[in-house]
């Protein structure tokens, strides 16, 4: 599959005798607390794409539209969305790799392919979800084509070249195609 991916290459530039990997990996990471999965590692390369307002957005955007105006209780965002989809695709491909990973040549740019693709494949959403799309787009603008997918996959781009995030050019592809 995939070229080998070293996650140390997505850490900013330190000083050689500053920290050992691990300790880098720690400081460059973060855990967060999610209602339904519990605890979720954030890895460093996770977090630049995490850390930008693209992708803060998703906190404003909720994952059901208007549906909270009958179910007040309906009020989760697409951000907490999003990382629960990220943690969902590691765990899958932590487990095929446990299973069949010899056989499939699954490799750390596999798995770290599979975890963006899950983190940023809502990225593109706009406001109240599908609704805008499916009922609010097409009665404002005749023939409009606009479409969430296609958006996450300009708004992956956009990320990547306004925060100067150096990640591999096959693996952003392969998040594109996910
Ligand atoms: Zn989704």
């Amino acid at each position: 599959m995939g070229a080998f991916f070293n996650e140390e290459l997505s850490f900013p530039p330190v000083h050689a005798n500053f920290a050992s990997s691990q300790e880098q990996l720690i400081r460059f990471s973060k855990n967060v607390h999610d209602n339904v999965h519990g605890n979720i590692y954030l890895d460093p390369l996770a977090l630049k794409f995490i850390d930008t307002e693209q992708f803060q957005r998703l906190r404003d955007l909720k994952q059901l539209g208007v549906t909270h105006l009958v179910y007040p209780g309906a009020v989760h965002s697409r951000f907490e969305h999003s990382l629960g989809v990220y943690w969902l695709a590691g765990a899958a491909i932590q487990k095929l790799k446990q299973n069949q990973g010899l056989e499939l040549g699954i490799d750390n740019f596999d798995i770290q392919t599979v975890k963006l693709a899950g983190l940023l494949h809502d990225v593109g959403h706009g406001p109240f979800s599908h609704l805008f799309e499916r009922e609010f787009l097409p009665r404002v603008v005749s023939g409009c084509k606009w479409s969430h997918e296609q958006m996450s996959l300009k708004m992956v781009d956009h990320i990547v070249d306004e925060h100067h995030i150096d990640l591999d050019f096959e693996m952003i592809k392969k998040v594109k195609v996910s």
